[in-house]
């Protein structure tokens, strides 16, 4: 018998959340963000839900020749470019573009000798201060890519610190926006801005692709819910009641004693803990649906196990079926909970829980 825990990726959603993506961005091209094996829902099955989008974008190298072995054919983007010189006879020999942020990588693209060419992403830092070439000096990092003949083609590039808060006073959208349409003011590439934030909340910008991630999964990065958006959830994690406890008022629960019952309960053993990608951090409170019902986890958050509080579940009992987040439970109201964001969980689910796939239409 499989433990019960299983995370059910629902293909069909994934097409749906893809679309909804498109048609707030019309005009523009999607890249659909892979990285992180998908956000925990599986690179292969990534690319079959987006096999409608533009392209694939992920982190690492050895995942971009995965997906050409896998059979893709259409772009493929390295959103961090390439970490070594020898990555470059692999990506142009695969056909998959390159972010490039920094002289390093310039200096590596001038040395290689290329047999094929390759397609750059120009990176600006518009004031995130991770990856990219400030606006001053954008201009003489694209002259130099330009005068390498194996550069095919230049799309311009940044990304957005708080476009999920356009108010944000340490760096508003509108200034990231107006510092990169300056750094490329007058450069006629393509250009490729906006995560899913951006996406969700389209300034009136323009650009030729944009770079959802986390809507595509049926998350949102903002304080909005994703069903706001008709997003649907790709992930649900369910599993079981795996054991019953009555308890006293006064009883302790679990590692540390964190819950001391105040009255008397019927508590649920789940057969999910931190080492299947449930947060350790998750407080007393913590949103779950057990038969069907809205209940909260009380007592700490173990290894295997959670325990939940049943009392106003009558019919709960031995093998009663959980719903840990997914359908009926979105992934950001658990996330929220426990103080952290929907990406975490999702990408965090962990090898040893078992995964299925759901296909169906339903809209
Ligand atoms: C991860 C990532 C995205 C997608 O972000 P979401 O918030 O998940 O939509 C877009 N662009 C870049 C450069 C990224 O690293």
């Amino acid at each position: 018998m499989p433990r019960p825990i299983t995370a059910a990726i629902d293909l069909a959603a994934m097409r749906h959340n893809l679309a909804v993506a498109k048609n707030r961005a019309p005009g523009a091209r999607v890249w659909a963000v892979v990285k992180a094996n998908a956000y925990g829902h599986g690179l292969e099955r990534g690319m079959r839900g987006f096999s409608e989008a533009d392209g694939l974008a992920l982190i690492e190298v050895e995942g971009a020749v995965s997906l050409r072995e896998m059979g893709w054919k259409k772009p493929i983007l390295l959103l961090e470019g390439f970490f070594e010189f020898a990555d470059l006879n692999v990506v142009a020999e695969h056909d998959v573009q390159v972010a490039v942020h920094c002289d390093e990588q310039i200096a590596m693209i001038e040395r290689a000798r290329l047999a094929m060419p390759i397609d750059v992403h120009l990176k600006m830092n518009s004031g995130m201060n991770r990856l990219g070439f400030k606006p001053d000096v954008y201009r003489d990092a694209y002259a130099r890519l330009r005068n390498i003949p194996a550069v095919r083609s230049l799309t311009l590039m940044t990304h957005f610190a708080n476009a999920d808060d356009t108010d944000n006073p340490g760096l508003p959208l509108a200034e990231q926006i107006r510092r990169f349409q300056a750094g490329a003011a007058g450069l006629t590439d393509e250009r490729s801005l906006f995560n899913s934030a951006a996406d969700l909340m389209p300034p009136d910008v323009h650009t030729d692709w944009v770079r959802p991630g986390i809507m595509l999964y049926g998350g949102t990065p903002g304080g909005k819910s994703a069903e706001e958006f008709g997003l649907r959830p790709a992930m649900t994690l369910t599993s079981e009641i795996i054991g019953v406890q009555s308890v006293e008022s006064g009883d302790a629960l679990g590692y540390g004693s964190r819950f001391i019952a105040g009255k008397p309960m019927k508590i649920g053993v789940v057969a999910c803990g931190y080492a299947d990608g449930y947060p350790r951090h998750a407080p007393n409170g913590t949103p779950v649906i057990v038969e069907g019902r809205r209940t909260q986890i009380v007592g700490r958050v173990s290894m295997d196990m959670i325990t939940v509080d049943l009392s106003d579940i009558p019919g709960a009992a031995i093998g009663s079926k959980v719903i840990l987040w997914g359908e009926g439970l979105p992934i950001d109201e658990v996330a929220n909970a426990a103080g952290t964001i929907g990406y975490e969980l999702m990408c965090a689910l962990a090898p040893r829980v078992r995964t299925v796939e759901r296909n169906d239409a339903r809209q």
